[in-house]
């Protein structure tokens, strides 16, 4: 039987602490909360999207993927690895094991309650079934490595153990208790950690008031059009090169756009932008053919046709722009002019100037070097007998639950390898 810390009480520190006390350890969880996995309880606006029907390795980046195919692939294959070990299928049969009935939408899995809380304290039950000490308002200050192991303190407290899981979390959402402070600690160990930024995020861009706290549906594309000599990435050599297509709701928030697809674009945007990228966010609002059958429609007016698929302040805000009378009748229109209506509403192009911090990000990319981590095992090349589960990792998946997947993984991994 060893001794495990874990540090960190999220899903994968909570998964981790699990398996690890399964297989017969003593189990300590330090946490710097006053309760365990605060974070899930925000996550899929309250509902939890805890995994993916479809789950490979090609869902997930890392700070690597800004430089090259060959490093691309690396991540790609650390996933793979990741996930062949513990999949989306596991993971619903130990919840299912643990009673938590679910439910699936366009494959994307909730608890069938359509409570994150339920998924929370499904796992937090286990962890108090199973005896495991948690340790609360626990705030880790530093970690030292011995030759009996290692000892982890507050400055206040004291914790010894044979083997550490850090599980502390990344940097999104830091009301949550994960605000990046573990990186100092494992750089001291020795470990190479890649700079965090904000991941599935909103972007920022001007449009006019008018659109603000509406939700329109589109076919969202991103472009890049920018040089930076300093890397080979060909999406941002390609002069406005449509890299990305996503189809959902553009939400414009406080200046902001954002919604699952912008999340998902915000991936490929924020790398651009930092290396001084123009990026743009077009947006396709004809997302179907029946905007056309309605343009042809005699005795009815431009607005009236385009309001029944398109959402109206949209509508006012581009004819406005372009000075198109909206009560312009459309028997006056030819087949050209109709044409042309289509195509402004189907290409509409938004500059992005900023992005959400920290505290609007679902995410993180960048942490501990997926190069220094075994993924068999998630223990580090670089210092025996530390492991790693969950956000810590330089490793961000796509919105739909594929990064508390990452974290139910990795924590089942290192849960297992301890
Ligand atoms: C608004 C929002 C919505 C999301 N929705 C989804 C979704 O629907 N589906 C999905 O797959 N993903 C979603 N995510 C992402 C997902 O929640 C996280 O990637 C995942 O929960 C990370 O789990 P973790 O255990 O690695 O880290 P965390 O959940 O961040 O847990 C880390 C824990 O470590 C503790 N800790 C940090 N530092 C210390 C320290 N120094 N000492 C002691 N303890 C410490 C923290 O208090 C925290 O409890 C969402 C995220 C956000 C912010």
């Amino acid at each position: 039987m060893s001794n495990i810390i874990i540090v960190g009480g999220g899903v994968a520190g909570m998964i981790a602490a699990i398996t690890a006390a399964n297989n017969g350890n003593k189990v300590t969880i330090l946490e710097k909360n006053s309760e365990l996995g605060k974070k899930i309880l925000i996550t899929g606006n309250g509902r939890c999207n805890f995994t993916n029907e479809y789950m490979k390795g090609d869902c997930y980046s890392s700070s690597l993927n800004n430089n090259d195919e060959v490093s691309r692939h690396i991540t790609r294959e650390f996933a793979d690895v990741v996930l062949d070990r513990f999949n989306n299928k596991d993971f619903i049969k130990v919840l299912s094991n643990l009673g938590m009935s679910y439910y699936v939408r366009e494959g994307y899995y909730y608890p069938k309650t359509d409570e994150a809380r339920t998924f929370r304290d499904t796992l937090v039950s286990e962890v108090n079934r199973l005896g495991i000490e948690v340790v609360y308002n626990f705030n880790l200050r530093s970690i030292e490595r011995n030759e009996d192991g290692f000892i982890l303190s507050n400055k206040e407290q004291e914790y010894t153990g044979d083997k550490v899981i850090i599980a502390a979390g990344g940097n999104a959402a830091p009301k949550t208790g994960s605000s990046g402070d573990c990186y100092y600690y494992l750089e001291k160990l020795g470990h190479n950690i890649f700079k965090a930024k904000p991941a599935l995020t909103s972007l920022k861009a001007d449009y006019p008031d008018d659109l603000q706290g509406i939700n329109a549906l589109a076919n969202i594309s991103i472009r890049i059009n920018g040089k930076t000599p300093e890397t080979d990435d060909t999406a941002l050599k390609t002069n406005a090169t449509t890299i990305k297509t996503e189809k959902g709701f553009i939400k414009y928030y406080k200046g902001m756009l954002s919604g699952i697809p912008i999340y998902q674009l915000s991936m490929e945007a924020i790398p651009a932008l930092e290396l001084g990228g123009k990026v743009e966010i077009v947006a396709d609002f004809v997302t179907d053919s029946n905007i056309e059958a309605a343009l042809k429609l005699q005795g009815t007016t431009l607005k009236e046709a385009l309001y029944k698929s398109i959402n109206p302040k949209i509508v006012d805000v581009i004819l406005k722009g372009h000075n198109i009378a909206p009560d312009t009748l459309t028997n006056n229109m030819n087949a050209a002019e109709r044409e042309h209506i289509i195509e402004l509403f189907s290409s509409v192009n938004y500059e992005i100037i900023g992005f959400g911090g920290f505290e609007n990000a679902q995410a993180t990319l960048g942490g501990v070097d997926i190069r220094e981590i075994n993924p068999q095992t998630m223990e580090s090349n670089i210092c025996k007998g530390l492991y790693f589960a969950g956000e810590i990792i330089d490793i961000v998946g796509r919105c739909g639950g594929y990064n508390i997947q990452w974290a139910a993984s990795t924590g089942v991994i290192a849960g297992i390898s301890v």
